[in-house]
């Protein structure tokens, strides 16, 4: 097995640093927030965020094994060790990635404060101060919390109307881009297994879309996603029936393994697509942006391998002329590391914000002012990720209460 532990020893002494100790805890947002910390014998302590869910901090707690004693500025080599030692049970992919993920954001921060120098600066440089995020939407009372997951309870906050003025409150907020969810119940009938939508379903879906723009104009940014859901010849019928509209992209319209027939659907829409939030590292990203099977690539930094794999992937599209908007579901915490992200990667468009109805969002983290103001997040100039966790906030938020950073 390659040897990915330190080699490299010359080093100015002032970097000569070692990690000893790495934490979890999980935060129940509306999804469940898995912090990672990283302290260090410099007496720096590195942030992180992996993706939601169960299974990571047992897997971060795995890692520390070959991590402790690792010097932390060596963020890309500490990644691919991570991946190597682990790629006996997965580790090339899925969870033991968002893992690793989790720590390497955490390592930046870690560099960034032992540098003196902004995440965003490690990472090549800015192009931005301030990057633009658009706002994942909900219709009507169609979706509440409970117990940190969506319940669906109302059919009637499927109709347009419902849609339209969930769009028009979001968009009064400043928001310049908006997403809804297209996938309904009503895409269930008659059979919930083959995918394939009716064709009053298929008409419904267009009046959802057409209420939205009717309601924003075409000012506004429009994004519309679909989870997987549909059949190659329903996902080409409701793209040809969406062109009018004028979206941003629509997402995710077919199951995600198959890239050939992801290619198929992107070439055939009129209607940019984007996928990408259920692949992980450069390597599953290969032939969707070669062979132009996607126009908006939408990677998720808080799972498909941190901030210098996501850099990459962007680097890749970039090369296609592809335009590369992550996706977000995290608490401030990794949504902060995407816009440093946000910052260096020219391609850039929008980050996701998916948090509307958690009011302590703007609790979690130490600072004066709303994260999100207008539509877009400012670029931190200060060390690392340029953030400072609330601590007494998010212990009161821990999925299991007594678990904090233990
Ligand atoms: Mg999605």
């Amino acid at each position: 097995m390659r040897d990915f532990s330190n080699h490299a020893t010359d080093r100015d002494p002032d970097r000569d640093v070692e990690i000893t100790n790495i934490e979890t805890c999980v935060l129940e947002g509306n999804f469940e927030w898995n912090l990672v910390r990283v302290h260090t014998d410099a007496g720096v302590v590195g942030l992180g965020e992996s993706y939601r869910g169960g299974g990571v901090t047992d897997l971060v707690e795995y890692m520390k094994r070959f991590l402790i004693g690792e010097n932390p500025l060596d963020v890309e080599r500490l990644f691919r060790r991570m991946v190597q030692e682990t790629s006996g049970h997965g580790g090339t992919t899925g969870k033991v990635v968002t893992a690793a993920t989790g720590i390497e954001i955490a390592l930046w921060d870690v560099a960034g404060k032992l540098t003196g120098l902004p995440v965003y600066q490690l990472l090549g440089g800015k192009y931005r101060d301030e990057v633009r995020v658009y706002c994942d939407c909900h219709a009507g009372e169609a979706y509440e919390l409970e117990d940190g997951y969506e319940a669906v309870h109302d059919e009637d906050a499927y109709a347009p109307e419902a849609y339209a003025a969930e769009a028009e409150r979001v968009a009064d907020m400043g928001f310049t881009a908006l997403k809804f969810d297209l996938d309904q119940p009503a895409d269930n009938r008659p059979d919930p297994y083959n995918g394939r939508v009716s064709n009053a379903a298929l008409e419904r879906k267009r009046e959802v879309v057409e209420a939205v723009r009717d309601a924003v104009g075409f000012e506004i940014d429009l994004a519309f996603d679909c989870h997987w859901d549909y059949s190659l010849d329903s996902a080409k019928r409701l793209c040809r029936a969406l062109e009018p509209y004028d979206l941003m992209w629509l997402e995710d319209v077919i199951p995600p393994e198959n890239t050939d027939a992801q290619r198929e659907v992107t070439r055939r829409s009129p209607v940019p697509i984007a996928t990408g939030e259920n692949r992980f590292r450069v390597h599953e990203f290969k032939e969707l942006l070669y062979d132009f099977g996607v126009d908006v690539v939408t990677p998720d930094p808080s799972t498909c391998g941190g901030l210098a794999e996501s850099k990459a992937i962007a680097s890749r599209a970039e090369e296609n002329y592809i335009v590369f908007s992550p996706h977000n579901v995290c608490s401030p915490v990794g949504t902060m590391a995407c816009v440093h992200l946000g910052a260096c990667v020219p391609n850039f468009d929008v980050l996701e914000y998916h948090a509307l109805e958690v009011d302590w969002w703007d609790d979690l983290l130490v600072r004066d002012e709303p994260l999100i103001e207008g539509g877009y997040i400012e670029v931190p100039e200060t060390p690392g990720l340029g953030i400072e966790l609330d601590e007494a906030v998010a212990r009161e938020h821990l999925l299991d209460p007594g678990t904090m950073f233990g």
